[in-house]
């Protein structure tokens, strides 16, 4: 038996979890034969769809030539190629890649690498990453006192340093007496308060989701936001670090999510999902040449793992990505983004049940309320964002839902298709969201 232990509940409120045995395109089937389109790309990560025959094939071909060679004693083309398109896509000055396994992998190395740059720089007594509640960085022991969901970490405490923390500027949820400027300068003073009396020499860096993942569901911030981070972070010699793991590689309409803010220039990124399409696991931190020459003058950076810039994960991330500019795919997610946008806003005015639609691109979450006035929640017992996902499915539609730390935050699903997804699979979509959202509000509301 596989052993299993996260969820006890199964998404489809079964005791046992379906099978999924192919995929294609924006679908996936299980064992029962059903198709299903899968709405949010899995975990928003499945960005070009399934099976595409391109990556396939680069992937095929680069078995045939060597699947591994350790990092540490070889280089390989696949591994170089991305790095060139990386820093191409992503311009500024990240010319630099380090690749690694997955999300939490390149989290984990970026805040150790700003650490080293830090040492590298005279600056050792730098070493405190500042981020925002609610926020998710990924799992490992070290990123839990980095994310920003205590219940998530709860079990964990006495193993990891529990690191400052801000608010992350939740507009939708904002006190009825602030306005949007006024969140924005609360959270903005947070930041600055919050490195004078940690005392600035000892903050290494503030790191950030541009835009937010399932924690927050997809929250979007003003661009005065991003640009008074980065007027405080430079006031202290903070470093800026974006974890883009989920809006990075083309999700939000960008190559990178950052790129909609070009006055707030990250200091570090980190990418993985979509910048694999999840055809391998693969993720990156990305920094400047001047950064990664601090470290390597210094003696290295002294990190890696077994997996890192693999020859198979950095082939097929190098056709997802080509995939991705061929097929015009970040436009087509800035038209999609705005289409959809507009056909929930309508649906949100036709129910009583959506409270906000929040994201760009094809990064977007609908919030679920049991009063769109007060924005109150449903109860626990409801377990209205979950229900809501089971309903979908029922009419064809899996959706990634989401109730962070007990839903103290709100509760949402992520609307993700793949960016390949066509005008016909849209509307189907979307119309299988609108029964599964009916069936809720009428099973609930009298
Ligand atoms: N950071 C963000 C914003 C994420 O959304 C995730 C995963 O969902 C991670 C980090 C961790 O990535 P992984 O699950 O690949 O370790």
């Amino acid at each position: 038996m596989a052993l299993r232990y996260q969820h006890f509940i199964t998404p489809t409120g079964t005791a046992e979890f379906p099978k999924v045995v192919r995929g294609e395109g924006v679908y996936i089937w299980d064992h029962t034969g059903r198709r299903l389109l899968d709405g949010s790309s899995g975990a928003v990560s499945v960005n070009i769809g399934h099976a595409h025959p391109r990556v396939l094939e680069a992937m095929r071909e680069q078995m045939n030539k060597i699947i591994y060679a350790h990092s540490m004693r070889w280089d390989n083309d696949p591994s170089q190629a991305l790095a060139e398109r990386l820093a191409r896509l992503s311009g500024w000055d990240f010319e630099a890649a380090f690749f690694v396994s997955g999300g939490s992998e390149a989290n984990e190395a970026a805040i150790k690498f700003a650490r080293q740059v830090a040492v590298a720089r005279g600056q050792a007594s730098r070493y405190k990453i500042i981020s925002r509640v609610p926020s998710y960085h990924g799992a490992t022991t070290a990123l839990l006192g980095i994310t920003g969901d205590t219940d998530y970490a709860k079990a964990y405490k006495p193993m990891f340093v529990d690191m400052p923390k801000i608010d992350a500027p939740l507009l939708y949820r904002r006190p009825a007496h602030e306005s949007v400027d006024d969140v924005i300068d609360r959270c903005v003073r947070q930041l600055e308060d919050t490195i004078i009396a940690q005392g600035p020499e000892t903050v290494l860096a503030f790191m950030i989701e541009p835009v937010g993942g399932v924690s927050t569901g997809a929250l979007m911030s003003p661009v005065d936001y991003y640009d008074r981070c980065r007027q405080i972070c430079d006031r202290y010699g903070v470093l800026m670090i974006y974890d883009e793991i989920m809006s990075g590689a083309g999700r939000t309409g960008r190559f990178l999510a950052a790129h909609h803010w070009p006055d707030c220039r990250p200091d570090i990124v980190t990418l993985a999902k979509g910048v694999s399409g999840s055809y391998a696991p693969l993720g990156a931190v990305l920094a400047s040449s001047a950064m990664v020459n601090d470290v390597r003058l210094s003696g290295g950076f002294k990190h890696g793992h077994t997996y890192s810039a693999n020859p198979l994960g950095c082939a097929a991330s190098n056709m997802v990505l080509q995939v991705l500019e061929d097929e015009a795919l970040m436009p087509r997610a800035t038209l999609l983004g705005e289409r959809i946008r507009t056909r929930l806003e309508d649906l949100k005015s036709r129910t009583r049940v959506i409270g906000d639609i929040r994201g760009i691109g094809l990064h977007m979450a609908v919030e679920i309320v049991v009063d769109k006035d007060t924005k109150a929640i449903f109860t626990d017992e409801v377990r209205a964002s979950e229900k809501i996902g089971l309903l979908c499915r029922e009419y064809g539609l899996l959706l990634f839902s989401r109730r962070t730390a007990g839903a103290a935050y709100g509760e949402w699903l992520m609307f993700c298709p793949p960016l390949t997804i066509s005008d016909a699979e849209v509307e189907e979509m979307l119309a299988a969201f609108e029964k599964g959202v009916f069936a809720f509000q009428n099973s609930v509301c009298s």
